[in-house]
C-alpha cells in the first residue's frame, strides 16, 4: 500500500474541480451519484478527510461517516422503491478499489436482482441529475 494520493478524482469532486451529481454535503462528508453505475440509485458516501481505504482512515472520521452511510442508504432505498440494498467498501487494486480515496457505495437492489462487479458504463447524465434530485429529496 502506498499513502494518500490527493490527485485522486474523489479528492478533485471533493475540491470543486470537477462537477458531481451532490446528494448531501456536510462539513465532513459528501455524497454523490456514482458516473458507471452498476444498479439504478447507486450511489458513493465519501470523507472530505483523504485517506486511500479503510484501513488508513481515523477512526473519528469512521465514526462521523457511517450515520451518513445509513441515511443516504435509506433515501436511496426510498427513492428507488428497492427491496433492500448493498454497502460496498473495497481496497486496494486487489481488493478491487479503483480510486484511491476511502468510499462507501450504496446499491439499491430488488429482490431476485443479482448486481455484479462495475460496469464501465457512463450514465445518462440527465438520468443521473434527476435521481440525485429524488434522493436528496427522500433524505
Ligand atoms: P472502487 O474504487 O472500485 O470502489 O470504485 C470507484 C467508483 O467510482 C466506480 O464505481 C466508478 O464508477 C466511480 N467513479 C469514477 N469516477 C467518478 C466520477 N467522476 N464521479 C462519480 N463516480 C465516479
Amino acid at each position: 500500500m502506498t499513502h494518500y494520493d490527493p490527485s485522486n478524482i474523489f479528492a478533485k469532486i471533493l475540491r470543486g474541480e470537477i462537477p458531481s451529481h451532490k446528494i448531501y454535503e456536510d462539513e465532513q462528508t459528501l455524497a454523490f451519484m456514482d458516473i458507471m453505475p452498476m444498479v439504478d440509485g447507486h450511489c458513493l458516501v465519501v470523507p472530505k478527510q483523504g485517506s486511500r481505504g479503510l484501513l488508513d482512515a481515523d477512526a473519528a472520521v469512521l465514526a462521523r461517516l457511517m450515520p451518513i452511510v445509513q441515511k443516504v442508504a435509506k433515501a436511496a432505498v426510498a427513492a428507488t422503491g428497492a427491496d433492500g440494498f448493498q454497502l460496498r467498501q473495497y481496497n486496494e487494486a486487489a481488493g478491487g478499489q479503483t480510486v484511491f480515496h476511502l468510499h462507501f457505495h450504496i446499491l439499491p437492489m430488488k429482490e431476485g436482482v443479482l448486481v455484479g462487479a462495475h460496469t464501465g458504463k457512463m450514465a445518462d447524465l440527465a438520468k443521473l441529475a434527476e435521481m440525485a434530485k429524488r434522493i436528496s429529496a427522500a433524505l
